[in-house]
């Protein structure tokens, strides 16, 4: 069994063929798969998603690149929908200074919104994260974070920044830059990560693992994330796979 903790089925890239995609990781061993919204159509799409497979879930929240267009009502969505069933997790929030497309301040305050209503409603938070480590930190302690706990998707940060998080009561996940072979920073700091705080995700249909990089990536994926994992630290794929998969339910709260 494979989790894949971050999956964007709900992505246009999708809306064609996403049944054979969903088929071929079922085929492939994944057994669950977080469905991430980061805004008002993504949002609706995971639900759909989560609605229909009983094995995906969705998780909601405003991604920081659009926080400029995060309104009181998307708000007050969210935390409707935070009531669902199949809803795991708020996110993926948080603050990304790569792209310019939000001022710092208000992707600050979004972020600074989301987690309170996080608390609100009991459910862990899904952390994005570009160039902005330092900022995320200081929130996630200011805000008291470590009252719902979470995942930083798509950890690209130091050890001692996975560690920082780890105490706050946050899971540390990899995607494909675990499989690129001129990946160092990755692989050296997925190698220190205790396996039981460690989680795996495609982020597809980005980030596409090695040997696919360049295509578009899928849930089937998944596999080469724990592959990898498992050369690193030395384990079997079956205990990574395990381990991860056991990670995400104990977070998700899914039995
Ligand atoms: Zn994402």
């Amino acid at each position: 069994m494979l989790f894949d903790t971050h999956a964007h089925l709900n992505a246009t890239q999708f809306s064609e063929d996403v049944e054979q995609v969903i088929e071929r990781a079922r085929a492939e061993g994944v057994s669950h798969i977080v469905v991430v919204g980061f805004d008002r159509p993504t949002i609706q799409r995971a639900m759909e998603l989560a609605e229909k497979y009983p094995f995906i879930y969705a998780a909601v929240g405003w991604h920081p690149v659009d926080a400029i267009h995060m309104t009181d009502e998307d708000l007050v969505m969210i935390e409707r929908l935070a009531a669902h069933p199949k809803v795991v997790a708020l996110g993926e929030m948080g603050l990304d200074y790569y792209w310019d497309q939000s001022p710092k301040d208000v992707q600050k305050e979004v972020f600074r919104k989301q987690i309170r209503l996080a608390k609100k409603v009991k459910l862990p938070i899904i952390i994005h994260n570009r160039d902005a480590t330092a900022d995320i930190v200081d929130i996630l302690r200011e805000e008291r974070a470590e009252e719902v706990g979470g995942v930083m998707h798509c950890f690209s940060g130091s050890i001692e920044v996975a560690r920082q998080c780890m105490d706050m009561n946050f899971y540390i996940s990899f995607g494909g830059p675990v499989t690129f072979k001129n990946a160092k920073k990755p692989k050296e700091v997925a190698k220190e990560i205790p396996l039981d705080r460690l989680l795996i995700e495609t982020d597809c249909p980005y980030l596409t693992p090695h040997p696919f990089r360049g295509k578009r990536n899928e849930p089937s994926y998944v596999k080469y994330i724990a592959e990898a994992i498992a050369e690193l630290k030395g384990l079997s794929f079956e205990e990574v796979a395990q381990k991860t998969s056991d990670n995400a339910k104990r977070l998700f709260g899914i039995v």
